[in-house]
Protein backbone atom coordinates (compact mmCIF):
# COMPACT_ATOMS: atom_id res chain seq x y z
CA UNK A 1 0.00 0.00 0.00
CA UNK A 2 1.40 3.58 -1.12
CA UNK A 3 0.63 6.12 1.74
CA UNK A 4 1.07 8.66 -1.09
CA UNK A 5 -2.13 7.24 -3.17
CA UNK A 6 -3.90 7.53 0.50
CA UNK A 7 -2.65 11.31 1.05
CA UNK A 8 -3.55 12.13 -2.82
CA UNK A 9 -6.95 10.82 -2.57
CA UNK A 10 -7.61 12.05 0.59
CA UNK A 11 -7.14 15.44 0.29
CA UNK A 12 -9.05 15.14 -3.42
CA UNK A 13 -12.45 14.05 -1.62
CA UNK A 14 -11.60 16.73 1.51
CA UNK A 15 -11.06 19.39 -1.04
CA UNK A 16 -14.36 18.36 -3.51
CA UNK A 17 -16.16 17.64 0.06
CA UNK A 18 -15.52 21.38 1.34
CA UNK A 19 -16.25 22.89 -1.97
CA UNK A 20 -19.87 20.87 -1.89
CA UNK A 21 -20.37 21.82 2.03
CA UNK A 22 -19.66 25.76 0.74
CA UNK A 23 -22.12 26.03 -2.48
CA UNK A 24 -24.66 24.01 -0.44
CA UNK A 25 -26.30 24.11 3.03
CA UNK A 26 -25.23 20.70 4.26
CA UNK A 27 -23.14 18.94 7.17
CA UNK A 28 -19.27 17.93 6.13
CA UNK A 29 -20.14 14.20 6.46
CA UNK A 30 -23.32 15.04 4.05
CA UNK A 31 -21.05 16.60 1.54
CA UNK A 32 -18.43 13.75 2.14
CA UNK A 33 -21.22 11.41 0.38
CA UNK A 34 -22.01 13.39 -2.26
CA UNK A 35 -17.95 13.61 -3.32
CA UNK A 36 -18.08 10.27 -3.04
CA UNK A 37 -21.18 9.62 -5.22
CA UNK A 38 -19.95 12.14 -7.63
CA UNK A 39 -16.04 10.50 -7.84
CA UNK A 40 -17.99 7.33 -8.26
CA UNK A 41 -20.14 8.73 -11.17
CA UNK A 42 -17.08 10.57 -11.98
CA UNK A 43 -19.79 13.55 -13.14
CA UNK A 44 -21.04 16.54 -11.32
CA UNK A 45 -24.71 16.35 -10.34
CA UNK A 46 -26.84 17.70 -13.07
CA UNK A 47 -28.62 20.94 -10.65
CA UNK A 48 -25.24 22.04 -9.22
CA UNK A 49 -24.56 25.49 -10.15
CA UNK A 50 -21.72 26.95 -12.85
CA UNK A 51 -19.39 27.79 -10.35
CA UNK A 52 -19.75 24.31 -8.53
CA UNK A 53 -19.50 22.46 -11.33
CA UNK A 54 -16.25 23.80 -13.16
CA UNK A 55 -14.84 23.00 -9.57
CA UNK A 56 -15.85 19.54 -9.34
CA UNK A 57 -15.05 19.04 -12.89
CA UNK A 58 -11.34 19.99 -12.68
CA UNK A 59 -11.19 17.60 -9.43
CA UNK A 60 -12.46 14.84 -11.26
CA UNK A 61 -10.17 15.25 -14.04
CA UNK A 62 -7.07 14.74 -11.42
CA UNK A 63 -8.28 11.67 -10.07
CA UNK A 64 -8.17 8.23 -11.98
CA UNK A 65 -10.09 5.70 -9.13
CA UNK A 66 -8.54 2.73 -10.92
CA UNK A 67 -5.31 3.39 -10.18
CA UNK A 68 -6.21 2.84 -6.31
CA UNK A 69 -6.07 -0.34 -4.52
CA UNK A 70 -8.98 -1.13 -2.20
CA UNK A 71 -7.13 -0.63 0.84
CA UNK A 72 -5.59 3.05 -0.20
CA UNK A 73 -9.22 3.69 -1.00
CA UNK A 74 -10.76 2.49 2.20
CA UNK A 75 -7.96 4.67 4.54
CA UNK A 76 -8.53 7.58 2.60
CA UNK A 77 -12.17 7.93 3.18
CA UNK A 78 -11.68 6.48 6.67
CA UNK A 79 -9.32 9.94 6.75
CA UNK A 80 -11.81 11.98 5.59
CA UNK A 81 -14.96 10.26 7.63
CA UNK A 82 -12.71 10.66 10.57
CA UNK A 83 -12.61 14.57 9.55
CA UNK A 84 -16.28 14.73 9.69
CA UNK A 85 -16.85 12.91 13.10
CA UNK A 86 -13.99 15.21 14.69
CA UNK A 87 -16.32 16.81 16.57
CA UNK A 88 -18.85 14.19 17.17
CA UNK A 89 -20.39 14.03 20.49
CA UNK A 90 -21.76 10.44 20.60
CA UNK A 91 -19.27 7.89 21.52
CA UNK A 92 -21.35 4.69 20.18
CA UNK A 93 -21.54 6.51 16.77
CA UNK A 94 -17.93 6.68 15.80
CA UNK A 95 -15.85 5.01 13.02
CA UNK A 96 -14.50 1.58 14.21
CA UNK A 97 -10.72 2.44 14.47
CA UNK A 98 -8.63 1.30 11.65
CA UNK A 99 -5.99 -0.86 13.52
CA UNK A 100 -9.03 -2.71 15.67
CA UNK A 101 -10.88 -3.40 12.42
CA UNK A 102 -7.97 -4.66 10.79
CA UNK A 103 -7.16 -6.68 13.49
CA UNK A 104 -10.42 -8.47 13.48
CA UNK A 105 -9.94 -8.68 9.29
CA UNK A 106 -6.90 -11.00 10.67
CA UNK A 107 -8.92 -13.08 13.05
CA UNK A 108 -11.44 -13.47 10.56
CA UNK A 109 -8.99 -14.90 7.94
CA UNK A 110 -7.49 -17.54 10.93
CA UNK A 111 -11.55 -18.61 11.71
CA UNK A 112 -12.26 -19.28 8.11
CA UNK A 113 -8.95 -20.72 7.30
CA UNK A 114 -10.68 -23.75 6.17
CA UNK A 115 -13.45 -22.23 3.78
CA UNK A 116 -13.68 -21.02 0.55
CA UNK A 117 -16.97 -18.75 0.24
CA UNK A 118 -18.25 -16.88 2.87
CA UNK A 119 -21.55 -14.85 3.69
CA UNK A 120 -20.99 -12.23 6.02
CA UNK A 121 -23.61 -9.34 7.77
CA UNK A 122 -22.74 -6.13 10.08
CA UNK A 123 -25.99 -5.20 11.61
CA UNK A 124 -24.40 -1.84 12.77
CA UNK A 125 -22.40 -1.26 10.08
CA UNK A 126 -21.96 2.71 10.29
CA UNK A 127 -19.83 3.88 7.52
CA UNK A 128 -18.63 0.21 6.60
CA UNK A 129 -14.90 0.96 7.93
CA UNK A 130 -14.85 -2.59 9.56
CA UNK A 131 -16.86 -4.48 7.25
CA UNK A 132 -15.13 -3.07 4.24
CA UNK A 133 -11.72 -3.63 6.01
CA UNK A 134 -12.62 -6.99 6.69
CA UNK A 135 -13.42 -8.32 3.24
CA UNK A 136 -10.33 -6.54 2.22
CA UNK A 137 -8.49 -9.10 4.17
CA UNK A 138 -10.07 -12.20 2.80
CA UNK A 139 -9.13 -14.29 -0.45
CA UNK A 140 -12.56 -15.96 0.22
CA UNK A 141 -15.37 -15.78 -2.29
CA UNK A 142 -17.66 -13.25 0.17
CA UNK A 143 -21.34 -12.85 -0.09
CA UNK A 144 -21.77 -9.32 2.18
CA UNK A 145 -24.44 -7.94 3.95
CA UNK A 146 -24.78 -4.56 6.04
CA UNK A 147 -27.49 -2.73 8.02
CA UNK A 148 -28.08 0.86 9.48
CA UNK A 149 -30.53 3.22 11.28
CA UNK A 150 -28.84 6.28 10.56
CA UNK A 151 -29.42 7.41 6.82
CA UNK A 152 -26.16 8.92 6.48
CA UNK A 153 -23.87 6.58 7.27
CA UNK A 154 -25.71 4.18 5.19
CA UNK A 155 -25.59 6.08 2.49
CA UNK A 156 -21.61 6.86 3.40
CA UNK A 157 -21.24 2.92 3.85
CA UNK A 158 -22.49 2.58 0.10
CA UNK A 159 -20.79 5.12 -1.50
CA UNK A 160 -17.91 4.02 0.48
CA UNK A 161 -18.23 0.02 -0.62
CA UNK A 162 -18.49 1.55 -4.31
CA UNK A 163 -15.43 3.33 -4.74
CA UNK A 164 -13.48 0.37 -3.12
CA UNK A 165 -15.47 -2.17 -5.54
CA UNK A 166 -16.85 -4.18 -2.72
CA UNK A 167 -20.18 -5.62 -3.39
CA UNK A 168 -22.59 -5.21 -0.43
CA UNK A 169 -26.31 -5.32 -0.25
CA UNK A 170 -27.36 -2.60 2.48
CA UNK A 171 -30.55 -2.43 4.97
CA UNK A 172 -31.47 0.70 5.89
CA UNK A 173 -34.01 0.05 9.01
CA UNK A 174 -33.50 -0.83 12.86
CA UNK A 175 -31.28 -3.85 12.78
CA UNK A 176 -33.32 -5.33 15.98
CA UNK A 177 -36.19 -5.73 13.64
CA UNK A 178 -36.76 -8.91 10.94
CA UNK A 179 -34.54 -8.92 8.35
CA UNK A 180 -35.29 -10.68 4.80
CA UNK A 181 -31.87 -12.70 4.47
CA UNK A 182 -30.92 -16.11 5.26
CA UNK A 183 -28.62 -16.58 8.34
CA UNK A 184 -25.28 -16.34 7.74
CA UNK A 185 -21.82 -17.83 8.55
CA UNK A 186 -20.17 -15.15 9.82
CA UNK A 187 -21.70 -11.98 11.80
CA UNK A 188 -19.58 -8.93 12.63
CA UNK A 189 -20.01 -5.29 14.30
CA UNK A 190 -18.97 -3.11 16.72
CA UNK A 191 -21.75 -2.86 18.89
CA UNK A 192 -23.89 0.53 19.54
CA UNK A 193 -23.59 0.70 23.76
CA UNK A 194 -26.61 1.76 25.29
CA UNK A 195 -30.23 1.34 25.99
CA UNK A 196 -32.35 0.92 22.99
CA UNK A 197 -35.52 2.96 23.21
CA UNK A 198 -37.92 0.83 21.52
CA UNK A 199 -39.49 -1.21 24.22
CA UNK A 200 -42.31 -3.29 22.18
CA UNK A 201 -39.29 -4.84 20.08
CA UNK A 202 -37.31 -5.40 22.56
CA UNK A 203 -40.20 -7.67 24.11
CA UNK A 204 -39.40 -10.01 21.14
CA UNK A 205 -36.17 -10.83 22.55
CA UNK A 206 -35.12 -13.28 25.44
CA UNK A 207 -32.40 -10.79 26.24
CA UNK A 208 -34.92 -7.97 27.14
CA UNK A 209 -34.49 -6.15 30.61
CA UNK A 210 -37.43 -7.45 32.64
CA UNK A 211 -37.91 -3.59 33.77
CA UNK A 212 -36.81 -0.42 31.88
CA UNK A 213 -35.17 -0.27 28.36
CA UNK A 214 -33.14 -3.14 27.41
CA UNK A 215 -29.33 -2.90 26.35
CA UNK A 216 -29.12 -2.31 22.74
CA UNK A 217 -25.89 -4.02 22.63
CA UNK A 218 -27.38 -7.28 24.41
CA UNK A 219 -30.11 -7.46 21.81
CA UNK A 220 -27.75 -7.25 19.21
CA UNK A 221 -26.15 -10.26 20.51
CA UNK A 222 -28.83 -12.05 20.16
CA UNK A 223 -30.34 -10.75 17.25
CA UNK A 224 -26.88 -11.74 15.81
CA UNK A 225 -27.36 -15.08 16.64
CA UNK A 226 -30.87 -15.46 15.04
CA UNK A 227 -28.92 -14.77 11.66
CA UNK A 228 -26.09 -17.08 12.37
CA UNK A 229 -26.06 -20.62 10.97
CA UNK A 230 -25.41 -22.94 13.34
CA UNK A 231 -21.58 -23.54 13.91
CA UNK A 232 -21.12 -19.92 12.57
CA UNK A 233 -19.19 -17.42 14.02
CA UNK A 234 -19.44 -13.92 15.08
CA UNK A 235 -17.32 -11.09 16.73
CA UNK A 236 -18.34 -8.39 18.09
CA UNK A 237 -16.52 -5.17 19.60
CA UNK A 238 -18.13 -4.81 23.01
CA UNK A 239 -17.44 -2.93 26.18
CA UNK A 240 -15.43 -4.57 28.85
CA UNK A 241 -18.22 -4.36 31.48
CA UNK A 242 -20.27 -6.38 29.20
CA UNK A 243 -19.84 -9.49 31.85
CA UNK A 244 -20.25 -6.94 34.89
CA UNK A 245 -23.45 -5.08 34.35
CA UNK A 246 -26.51 -5.48 36.23
CA UNK A 247 -28.10 -7.60 33.56
CA UNK A 248 -25.07 -9.77 32.94
CA UNK A 249 -26.47 -12.41 34.74
CA UNK A 250 -29.11 -13.00 32.11
CA UNK A 251 -26.84 -12.22 28.75
CA UNK A 252 -24.71 -15.50 30.59
CA UNK A 253 -27.27 -17.69 30.75
CA UNK A 254 -28.18 -16.62 27.77
CA UNK A 255 -24.90 -17.57 25.72
CA UNK A 256 -24.61 -20.51 27.71
CA UNK A 257 -27.57 -21.87 26.06
CA UNK A 258 -26.74 -20.97 22.43
CA UNK A 259 -23.48 -19.86 22.21
CA UNK A 260 -19.80 -21.26 22.74
CA UNK A 261 -17.45 -18.60 24.02
CA UNK A 262 -14.19 -19.17 21.60
CA UNK A 263 -12.82 -15.93 22.55
CA UNK A 264 -12.56 -12.54 24.03
CA UNK A 265 -8.92 -10.15 23.38
CA UNK A 266 -9.15 -7.16 25.12
CA UNK A 267 -8.01 -3.97 23.43
CA UNK A 268 -5.61 -1.60 24.21
CA UNK A 269 -6.36 1.08 26.77
CA UNK A 270 -4.65 3.66 24.97
CA UNK A 271 -7.23 3.58 21.74
CA UNK A 272 -10.20 4.78 23.77
CA UNK A 273 -10.51 8.35 25.01
CA UNK A 274 -12.06 7.06 28.14
CA UNK A 275 -11.25 3.90 30.32
CA UNK A 276 -15.48 3.44 30.99
CA UNK A 277 -15.47 3.24 27.07
CA UNK A 278 -12.46 0.80 26.63
CA UNK A 279 -13.56 -2.32 24.63
CA UNK A 280 -12.76 -6.35 24.09
CA UNK A 281 -13.54 -8.15 20.79
CA UNK A 282 -15.86 -11.41 22.02
CA UNK A 283 -15.97 -13.95 19.53
CA UNK A 284 -18.72 -16.66 20.07
CA UNK A 285 -19.57 -19.95 17.99
CA UNK A 286 -23.19 -20.23 17.25
CA UNK A 287 -24.06 -23.88 19.10
CA UNK A 288 -24.57 -27.07 16.39
CA UNK A 289 -24.60 -30.38 15.90
CA UNK A 290 -21.20 -30.62 15.59
CA UNK A 291 -19.66 -28.06 17.28
CA UNK A 292 -18.11 -28.24 20.77
CA UNK A 293 -16.65 -25.68 23.16
CA UNK A 294 -13.12 -24.75 22.71
CA UNK A 295 -10.59 -26.42 25.61
CA UNK A 296 -9.55 -23.57 25.96
CA UNK A 297 -11.07 -20.07 25.32
CA UNK A 298 -8.30 -17.48 23.31
CA UNK A 299 -7.82 -15.17 26.09
CA UNK A 300 -5.47 -12.21 25.70
CA UNK A 301 -4.87 -8.52 26.32
CA UNK A 302 -3.63 -6.84 23.72
CA UNK A 303 -0.40 -3.92 24.20
CA UNK A 304 -0.80 -1.01 21.61
CA UNK A 305 -0.91 -1.59 17.98
CA UNK A 306 2.14 0.62 18.16
CA UNK A 307 4.51 -1.80 19.93
CA UNK A 308 5.66 -3.78 17.45
CA UNK A 309 7.38 -6.21 18.95
CA UNK A 310 4.58 -6.86 22.28
CA UNK A 311 2.09 -7.53 19.14
CA UNK A 312 4.07 -9.59 17.60
CA UNK A 313 4.34 -11.91 20.57
CA UNK A 314 0.48 -11.82 21.09
CA UNK A 315 -0.10 -12.43 17.37
CA UNK A 316 2.26 -15.71 18.00
CA UNK A 317 0.33 -16.66 20.96
CA UNK A 318 -3.04 -16.21 18.80
CA UNK A 319 -1.33 -18.14 15.62
CA UNK A 320 -0.47 -21.21 18.28
CA UNK A 321 -4.40 -20.64 19.92
CA UNK A 322 -5.38 -21.20 15.93
CA UNK A 323 -3.01 -24.25 14.97
CA UNK A 324 -3.78 -26.34 18.78
CA UNK A 325 -7.89 -25.62 19.23
CA UNK A 326 -9.62 -24.49 16.18
CA UNK A 327 -8.61 -26.85 13.17
N1 LIG B 1 -18.40 -0.42 12.36
C1 LIG B 1 -18.87 0.91 12.05
C2 LIG B 1 -17.86 1.60 11.14
O1 LIG B 1 -16.81 1.04 10.86
O2 LIG B 1 -18.14 2.74 10.73
C3 LIG B 1 -19.17 1.71 13.29
C4 LIG B 1 -20.29 1.15 14.10
S1 LIG B 1 -20.84 2.26 15.34
C5 LIG B 1 -19.83 1.87 16.67
C6 LIG B 1 -22.41 1.60 15.76
C7 LIG B 1 -23.47 1.80 14.71
O3 LIG B 1 -24.69 1.22 15.15
C8 LIG B 1 -23.80 3.25 14.39
O4 LIG B 1 -23.52 3.47 13.04
C9 LIG B 1 -25.30 3.40 14.65
O5 LIG B 1 -25.97 4.21 13.71
C10 LIG B 1 -25.75 1.95 14.55
N2 LIG B 1 -26.99 1.63 15.28
C11 LIG B 1 -27.32 1.92 16.56
N3 LIG B 1 -28.52 1.44 16.87
C12 LIG B 1 -28.98 0.79 15.77
C13 LIG B 1 -30.16 0.06 15.46
N4 LIG B 1 -31.12 -0.12 16.37
N5 LIG B 1 -30.28 -0.47 14.23
C14 LIG B 1 -29.31 -0.30 13.29
N6 LIG B 1 -28.17 0.38 13.52
C15 LIG B 1 -28.01 0.91 14.74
Amino acid sequence: MDQNNVEFLYEKIDELASTIEHHNDKTYLEAVVDAMDILFHQQPFEDSEELLHQNVEKLLSEVDLAQYKKEETRKAIQLVILKGMKDATQQQHLITPDAVAMFMGYLTSKLFENQEELTMFDPACGSANLLTSVMNQLSHNVKAYGSDVDETLIRLALANANLQKNEIEFFHQDSLGAFLMEPVDFVVADLPVGYYPDDLQASQYELAAEEGHSYSHHLFIEQGLTYTKAGGYLMFMVPNFLFDSDQSKQLNAYLREHAHIVGMLQLPKSLFKQEKHAKSILILQKKGENTKTPQQALLATLPSFKNHNAMADVLAQINQWFDQHHK
